[in-house]
Order: structure tokens, then sequence, then C-alpha cells
């Protein structure tokens, strides 16, 4: 019979990677409870209409690659594309915003989107999602960027690219938006057919199309920058001197308008030619008007998603991750040998000790080529001669010298010589 596997685009993630999320998973904890932020968990399942209401209509998430499902009782509900929504229908269901004026929070978990599976783009991934509630001062974006580029050189990553962009508020973009869908027109003949859906429905994504005709006329396209109000560009200078204070190097991009319809002001991504195609490990920015688009008060804030399976892909095994190690393994012979490793090698791991032995009786050439295998820093051969002398031998793996030891000594030596 054959054996069933994994859905398209699912991936399993497998020991020793996982040992590599669990690193990543606890640096990123520590160095954002620094920073303020606290841990929030949400569910995986929402609401389609959170989505639909917070991402946009006219995305290619919500257009395209959602898992949408009616459910048994005739509701309409959806795998998380992406966190921010659901962090903000958690913060104002459980009016987060009154108990506090600043909520900085973050979630790490997955999220689902039928995209073409290739390599670094997956139907199921993982993101380290952050979001600031609360503040709208353009230090808090800066501030928010620079915890973010500490965490990612914590975990050894170099060689990085930040760009960063102003999207506008309310009252520069349209202006844009008109100056996009007048120039477009004039090219209409050129475009790709989603580009020309976009003209109507979402003009600002033609930035990001892969098509060659298309690049070529966005090349000419006019730019957010003519359009800013003294307030924006005001938001986007004194974001760029914080980032300067602390020697963060960046690069203004000003054709990155980023995937998500509720973006306003700061956009930033990282970004590094290791990857090849699928290049972004993270993208983040402002969305002052989300929290009001999805039924609570105006107020404003930002946010970024980290892309785990990208990030991993960049961490090279031996960075901070390698297996615990393994202190002793017990090559335990004949039955009365097997119940005092059982007991042995339970009590060292309940004191937090790694010990590994095996009770299948196998030869004690095979069972030293095991230890071997894991790499056990001591090996204690215990047969049936030695439980009776109530004695074993205890050999020290790297020094290949070994010595004997009475039985009931043991659980201490090896606490010491493993301190
Ligand atoms: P986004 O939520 O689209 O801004 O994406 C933020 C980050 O999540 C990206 O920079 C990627 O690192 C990661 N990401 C997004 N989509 C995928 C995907 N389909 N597979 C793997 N990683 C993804």
């Amino acid at each position: 019979m054959d054996i069933i596997r994994a859905v398209r685009g699912f991936k399993d993630i497998l020991p020793p990677e996982t040992e590599k999320w669990q690193y990543i998973e606890d640096t990123a904890a520590n160095i954002f409870r620094a920073f303020g932020f606290k841990e929030i968990r949400i569910p995986i399942l929402e609401k389609t209409e959170l989505f639909r209401r917070g991402i946009g209509e006219s995305t290619d998430i919500v257009e395209k690659e959602m898992y949408t499902f009616v459910d048994r009782g005739e509701e309409s509900l959806t795998l998380r594309p992406e966190a921010t929504a659901s962090v903000i229908r958690a913060y104002l269901e459980h009016s987060l915003h009154s108990a506090e004026p600043v909520s900085k929070l973050f979630t790490i978990g997955p999220m689902f989107r039928r995209e073409r599976p290739q390599k670094g783009r997956y139907r199921q991934f993982n993101q380290i999602d952050a979001e600031i509630l609360g503040p709208d001062d353009p230090r808090t974006d800066a501030e928010l960027i620079l915890m973010l580029l500490h965490f990612l050189h914590s975990v050894g990553l170099e060689n990085l690219n930040l760009e960063i962009n102003s999207l506008g508020c309310e009252r520069c973009r349209p202006a844009f938006r008109e100056a996009i869908v007048s120039f477009l027109r004039g090219g209409k003949n050129e475009l790709c057919e989603d580009c020309l859906r976009r003209i109507s429905t979402n003009p600002l994504r033609i930035f990001d199309c892969k098509v060659d005709t298309c690049r070529q006329i966005i090349a000419r396209a006019p730019l957010m920058t003519e359009f800013i109000c003294t307030d924006c560009r005001e938001h986007f200078l004194i974001l760029q001197e914080g980032l300067r204070l602390f020697n963060v190097a960046y690069t203004v991009n000003a054709r990155m308008v980023r995937g998500l319809d509720y973006y306003t002001r700061t956009t930033f991504e990282v970004t590094t030619e290791s990857l090849g195609a699928q290049n972004a490990v993270l993208g983040g920015g402002r969305y002052d008007h989300l929290v009001k688009d999805l039924g609570g008060p105006d107020i404003p804030g930002i946010g970024f998603a980290i892309g785990l399976e990208r990030l991993a892909s960049l961490i090279p095994d031996h960075n901070g991750t390698a297996s615990p190690i393994l202190h002793l393994y017990i090559a335990a012979l004949g039955n009365a040998a097997l119940t005092t490793a059982f007991l042995l090698t339970n009590r060292l791991r309940l004191k937090g000790i790694h010990a590994e032995t095996d009770y299948s009786g196998r030869s004690l050439k095979s069972q030293m080529k095991r230890a071997d295998k894991l790499k056990s820093t001591f090996v204690l051969i215990l047969g049936e001669k030695e439980i009776n002398a109530k004695r074993a031998l205890l050999r020290n793996m790297k020094s290949s010298s070994q010595e004997e030891v009475a039985l009931d000594d043991i659980e201490n030596i090896i606490t010491n010589l493993t301190r």
C-alpha cells in the first residue's frame, strides 16, 4: 500500500531543523521582551470577513490565495493568511486599548496562502509577527526596525538590505493613486491582463508586477515621493534620522508598495541576495486606519512579519543550534542490566542530564557503535558480571580511557563530570 504524503506546499519541519527554529523563536522572544513586547496566541481560523475587510478585497491574498470554506454551521471561515488582522481582532474583542495606551504584541505561528509552491514559498508557512498599537510617532517606527535588525543580527544574519518607503496618508495618497491611474491608462495596450484589471481595483499593486513589459512601463511611473504631504514627509524624515542615530543602513525604495492594502506611511522590507528569487525575509509597515476599518476606535499601528522558513534557511546549523549533548550512553547486556540501565538513565534525565540506553539486548559492539553515532561523552558498560559485582566500566569516549566504578557512585560521578 502507498504511504500517504503531505499536501502539496505543506512541509514537515524535522529535527535537527526544529532545534534551529526553537533557537530562533527563543532569541526573538528574549529580544522582543526587552523592547516591551508580550506574546499573544490567536486562533488559526477566523471568520472570512475579517480578512476581506482587513487585507482588502482586491489584494492577491483575498482574491486568489485564501483557504476559505463553509463549515458545518454554514459559516464562511478562513485559515489565516497573515496575523495582523487577527491580532487586531483580539485587541478589539478584549478591549486591550482601554487598559493600556500602547500595546506591543508578538505572535509566532503558521499562515496559509494558496500560492504556487516553489523554493522559499509554501502554502503553509510560519511567521514571527510583531505589532505596536497606539503610537503614531516615527520614533516608534524607528525602534521597531531597530529591534528587528538587532534580532536578525543576533541569530547570525549578515548582508541584509533594509528598504524603506512612505506610502503617504489618506490626504496625500489619493492624488498619487489618480496620477498612477491616468499614467497607466496611457500605456494600457502593453499591460498584462492582471495589471489591466488592477487599474480599477488596486493600481498601486502594479509596482509588484513581474511581467517584463509592465516593468518597463512602471519604471517611468510617477512616484509617491512627488505627492507626499508635509506631515508624511516629516514623519518619514524623523524615522530616517532615528535609524541613522543607531547606524542602521537603509535605502529608500520609492517603488516598494507591499501586497496588503492597509499600509499607510512607513513600509519596509528586508531582503538578502542569498535567498534567490524569493528574496524577502520580512515585510512590515504602518497601518493607521486598520483598527478603525475593523470596527475599533481611531488607533494607529505598525508591525512586521518575518518568514520563519526563509530566516531558518539563512542560518547555518551550528549557529547556537547544535543538538543537546548526550552525556551518557548505557550499553546494557542481559535482563538484570536492563533494569539497572532503565533506573539509571531515567534518574539522570530527571536531573536534566541527557542519558540514553538500549533495551533491545543488541551486542556490545553494535551498542558501542550506536553510542559513537550519538556522540555520547561517556559510555557505561553494564553486563551480568558487572551487576553481580555491583561495579561497571565507565568509558570516556574522547580519550578512550576507561575505569571501573562502583554502581552506587555512578549517578554522582556523572553528575559531577557533566557540571
Ligand atoms: P507578507 O505577510 O506577505 O508581508 O510576508 C512577510 C514575510 O513572510 C515574507 O517576507 C516572507 O519571508 C514570508 N512569506 C510570505 N509568504 C510566504 C510563503 N508563501 N512561503 C514562505 N514564506 C512566505
